[in-house]
């Protein structure tokens, strides 16, 4: 071991049995580690700081336009802090011996990936996980993808995606929670819990990472990357309260978007990085730019060279810069032709060391590959149990006439479909260290539930799409689709058909396209799949559909024709499996959409806590001064909140435990519900609330409660919900959230659109 890093031993040894604390950034800081950092700082050059601020991109994954070059040589000369996309204990080991051994503090790097919906036993994608409506299984979740990633030496996730999303061209609205805030930050919450545990110095722990501070998920037109531009108001409302409540829950750190926000790109961004996020909530992590964002204040038009960059960038209070390289190449003449203070340097650099130091890894760089020589790590049983359990859970059952399903096992059933045997496509975007070998597929998942009972015909039946631009596209970025001629396929899949007593169609997606820069024009089953469909529904025979998808789709076609619908996502490993325990009924399907379902693209953005308006429709075609399409309804095919069962249930009316809510007390709302079906069946009560008049328009609902419930056939439970009046906050004319005194009505039932009603004024005394 060499002097300095022996040196960097000693101190990290004075400051050594205080790390208990160390949490993220919300939380109490170890009274050790100001002291430590002083030193080490003070021991520091410039450029060994600005070094800090480098993160590079190395390894397996390119999760962007390129990837960074001499990356040996730069950890080596002190110039990097972090890598990222390099992930096993051997490719960790050996960057880290680099940094600590041959660099002249050996001040050791922290290691990222995007493990965003497990590592290596996949999880559904988040916008399926969020359809579980069970934040503590979704915090398990990520326990369990941090215990893997830890494994393979990682120490950072590029996780949360907290963004809400209300436009579902948008690709990368399946990396999220959908389009409410309140449950979005829930959620937000919970991972956080999950990937840092109570210690990040503990063992098995990861810092997450929230992302993408802000507003990514508003890109005009749905087209990733685009401008954003909001008010204050709606800011405040809808879209940052999950990256507050990942910041509260003590996130580690925060990365920056690539949209700008009303002019002014997010990693240039004074009001959002500093005013907002450290002063307004208290944030002492550290913040790092996006894939490039950096130099893509170039093409912004708001930095003439990469030197102005760095200095917006520093100003607007970014720490560290993902791949542009851009400070670590020209922070050191800003500060040295004084125009930026190294004090700011000092502030960033410190908030890297910080992690670091929070992490453990002071105490021992090697502490995430100790002991595990091999690269890769197997799948526990108990790991891809809980992801079955999981992904089963997130399924939901759209459309379910004449009881279709669950399928007789007795019986001769068409599996096709484009979808039927992929391993690659079931674990969605983002996959993280998700291997094909390990996926299920649905044929497999349903041939082995089957077992001898019943006879399973498999057929592809449909390209993915046969949209030649779209082909390329996804092939180009490595989606690994074969193509294959469209007649054959088709009279393929009738052949089978024929044969069958039940057709399932496994159509939708494939993993490329949701995610990034997976935005889509027109979000229907593609055309290839819509002829099989079409075809499939002409042989006249029972006809399910197992939607595979990463965002809402338009399906009007596929409600009024199939006679069952399952929404399964991309459910992740154990796709296979889970898909057949719902379709045979070993699992009964209990998620239900956090997201809405348009009918069409024009609809969009459809969401549904809308504000009031001054005209609003109310069912009367006639009526026609009133806001609402000429072509089309208002509402969507299927609304926030909705999910079947393969029982049913029935909702008594919100019982209020007073009409007359003083400020300091509490409301109990208290809903009868039944279930009134044949078999058990978990239902998510809901409960939404209206303020009906208010010094600024308000939505017209809002979730603000929900439970979960398991009940037997004819068994009933009362369900109660308790609020108080700060549930009941907004931000009124003056953007002061606050609460005013009138008339709410509550709203309960299983989805937004079919609920009941009551009232109770808010009275402050
Ligand atoms: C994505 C981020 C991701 C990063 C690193 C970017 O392109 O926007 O979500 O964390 O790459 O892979």
């Amino acid at each position: 071991m060499k002097i300095r890093l022996f040196v960097v031993f000693i101190l990290a040894f004075i400051a050594m049995g205080s790390c208990e604390n160390g949490n993220g950034s919300g939380k109490s800081i170890d009274s050790g580690m100001d002291p430590f950092i002083d030193e080490l700082l003070d021991r520091m050059t410039l450029e060994e700081k600005i070094g800090q601020l480098n993160l590079v991109s190395v390894g397996f994954d390119v999760t962007g336009p390129r990837v960074s070059q001499q990356v040996e040589e730069k950890i080596a000369n002190g110039q990097v802090g972090g890598v990222f996309n390099s992930y096993t204990t051997v490719a960790v080991r050996k960057l880290q011996e680099l940094a600590v051994n041959e660099s002249r503090l050996g001040i050791p790097l922290i290691f990222g990936f995007d493990v965003v919906h497990g590592h290596r036993t996949v999880f559904p994608v988040p916008l399926g996980l969020a359809a579980t409506w069970d934040p503590e299984a979704i915090e398990e979740t990520a326990r369990i993808a941090a215990l893997e990633a830890s494994l393979e030496g990682l120490n950072w996730t590029f996780s949360p995606m907290v963004d809400i999303a209300r436009d579902p061209r948008w690709g990368r609205i399946c990396e999220g929670s959908g389009e409410d805030a309140w449950y979005g930050s829930l959620v937000a919450r919970a991972m956080v819990r999950g990937y840092q545990g109570e210690d990040l110095s503990g063992p098995h722990t990861v810092m997450a990472c929230v992302k993408h501070f802000a507003l990514y998920g508003a890109a005009e037109a749905g087209r990733d990357y685009n401008n954003v531009d909001m008010s204050l108001r709606r800011m405040r409302e809808v879209y940052l309260p999950p990256y507050r409540a990942a910041v509260e829950e003590g996130a580690g750190s925060v990365m920056t978007s690539f949209n700008d926000i009303s002019g002014i790109p997010a990693s240039a961004n004074r009001w959002l990085l500093t005013d907002l996020l450290r002063k307004e909530w208290g944030f002492t992590g550290f913040v790092v730019t996006d894939y490039t964002t950096l130099e893509e204040l170039i093409p912004f038009g708001v930095a003439a060279d990469k030197k102005e960059a760095a200095r917006l960038a520093l100003e607007a209070g970014v720490d560290m810069d993902m791949v542009s390289e851009v400070l670590v190449s020209h922070t050191g003449e800003l500060v040295e032709e004084g125009i930026l203070k190294e004090e700011r340097v000092d502030a960033a650099c410190r908030r890297i060391l910080e992690a670091k130091y929070r992490l453990g890894l002071f105490d021992d760089p090697f502490r995430y590959v100790k002991g595990k020589e091999s690269g890769e790590i197997e799948l526990s049983p108990g790991h891809r149990e809980y992801a079955r359990q999981m992904a089963r859970k997130s399924m939901i059952l759209l459309k379910n006439d004449h009881h279709t399903l669950p399928l007789d096992e007795q019986s001769s059933i068409a599996l096709i479909g484009p979808l039927v045997y992929s391993r690659r496509d079931v674990q969605g975007n983002w996959r993280g260290g998700g291997r094909n070998r390990d996926a299920v597929t649905v044929e497999e998942g349903v041939r082995s539930m089957a077992g001898e009972k019943a006879r399973i015909l498999t057929a592809q039946g449909a390209n993915i799409t046969d949209d030649t631009l779209m082909l390329f596209k996804l092939n180009a970025h490595g989606g690994e689709i074969d193509y294959h001629d469209p007649a054959t396929l088709l009279r393929e899949a009738l052949g089978v058909a024929s044969r069958a007593d039940v057709i399932v169609a496994v159509v939708g997606e494939s993993q490329g396209m949701s995610g990034e820069s997976a935005s889509r024009s027109g979000i229907g089953i593609p055309g290839s799949q819509k002829t099989l469909l079409k075809a499939l529904k002409k042989t006249g025979k029972p006809l399910v559909i197992v939607l595979m998808n990463g965002r809402p789709l338009t399906l009007e076609w596929e409600q009024a024709h199939a006679d069952a619908i399952l929404e399964t996502w991309f459910a992740g490993t154990e796709a296979g499996n889970a898909i057949a325990d719902v379709l045979f009924g070993a699992y009964n399907p209990s998620g239900k959409l956090t997201v809405t379902f348009p009918r069409n693209v024009g609809q969009i953005p459809l969401y549904y806590n809308h504000h009031n308006i001054g005209r609003p429709y109310a069912g009367d075609i006639l009526d026609k001064f009133k806001s609402q399409y000429l072509d089309a309804p208002n509402d969507p095919l299927y609304p926030f909140g909705y999910g079947l069962s393969y029982t049913t249930f029935s909702m008594g009316d919100p019982v209020l435990g007073t009409t007359r809510l003083v400020e300091g007390d509490t409301l109990s709302v208290s809903v009868e519900v039944q279930n009134t079906g044949p078999v058990p069946g978990e239902e998510v009560v809901q409960l939404y609330v209206q303020d009906l008049v208010a010094s600024v328009t308000r939505p017209v609902k809002e979730l603000k409660g929900f439970k979960r419930i398991l009940l037997d056939p004819g068994e009933s439970e009362t369900v109660t919900f308790t609020l108080r009046a700060d549930d009941l906050r907004f931000y009124n004319r003056d953007m002061d959230f606050v609460t005013e005194p009138g008339d709410f009505k509550i709203f309960t039932g299983p989805d937004s659109r079919n609920v009941k009603e009551a009232i109770f004024t808010l009275v402050r005394e």
